[in-house]
């Protein structure tokens, strides 16, 4: 039986209380509820729930600093991996769950509001929307996605919500080093640039698992993102 509070301590140096311990236990029920509905996720157990979803989320300490009121956003967070479960971890953080569809977008807010979270909001809308919205397009210090779009496109959707000096964190399995050589001419254009790549391991899991760091150094030009659809037809 695997343990979250042992493995987040061991694994990632993170105490979680009794009260995570069971809001994450709470997460877990309602998605595998939620997903006989709606397809929200392949994983079907608790103890798969807990790796695959939980403690790979909170990996994202290995590639970032964590302060109080760092603003935080997931992009295509689909059930709210990875920005739910750390925000649960880490609740002082500021987390915009961002995701194109509408009935995701209804369960985040259902778990929110069951979990009584604060300072964590869904934002329905595509990437390449939000990215020109004032009050997002520069404004995140960690901007994040897990299993989105191959790494050009997903530098396309991330560098504009980042502000200068924030980090994107992109997280990767076997293609990772393959998808940064792809981005060269992305993270040119975008003004990002690969700070390391880190892996993860995490217990039951034999795929490799990759943190791509990427620093935004630059503003990124206006154009970008391009329309809705662009930046994965005709990536940089
Ligand atoms: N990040 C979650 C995870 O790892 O469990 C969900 C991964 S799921 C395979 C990809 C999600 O990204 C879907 O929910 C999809 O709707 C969303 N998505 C894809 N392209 C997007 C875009 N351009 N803008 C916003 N969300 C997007």
């Amino acid at each position: 039986m695997l343990d979250l509070k042992q493995l987040a301590a061991d694994l990632f140096g993170i105490t979680l209380t009794d009260e995570q311990l069971e809001q994450f236990d709470t997460y877990t029920c309602e998605l595998l509820e939620w997903n006989e509905k709606i397809n929200l996720t392949a994983i079907k157990t608790p103890q798969e729930v807990l790796v695959r979803h939980h403690l790979d989320s909170l990996s994202i300490v290995l590639g970032a600093e964590i302060h109080p009121n760092t603003r935080v956003i997931d992009v295509g967070t689909g059930a709210g991996f990875p920005g739910l479960a750390l925000k649960i971890a880490y609740p002082e953080l500021d987390v915009t769950l961002l995701e194109a569809t509408g009935k995701k977008v209804k369960f985040l807010e259902h778990v929110i509001a069951s979990l009584g979270l604060q300072g964590v909001r869904g934002l329905h809308a595509r990437a390449e929307e939000a990215g020109h919205m004032p009050d997002q397009r520069g404004q995140y210090h960690l901007v994040l996605a897990r299993a989105v779009a191959r790494l050009p496109a997903l530098c396309e959707y991330m560098l504009p919500l980042a502000k200068v000096g924030g980090r994107c964190i992109a997280m990767k399995g076997a293609t990772a080093f393959e998808e940064v050589e792809m981005s060269i001419e992305a993270l040119r254009i975008l003004g990002g640039r690969v700070d390391d790549v880190v892996e993860v391991k995490l217990p039951t899991v034999d795929e490799p698992h990759w943190l791509i760091l990427i620093d935004k150094l630059r503003e990124t030009p206006a154009p970008y993102p391009r329309k809705p659809g662009t930046p994965t037809r005709k990536p940089l």
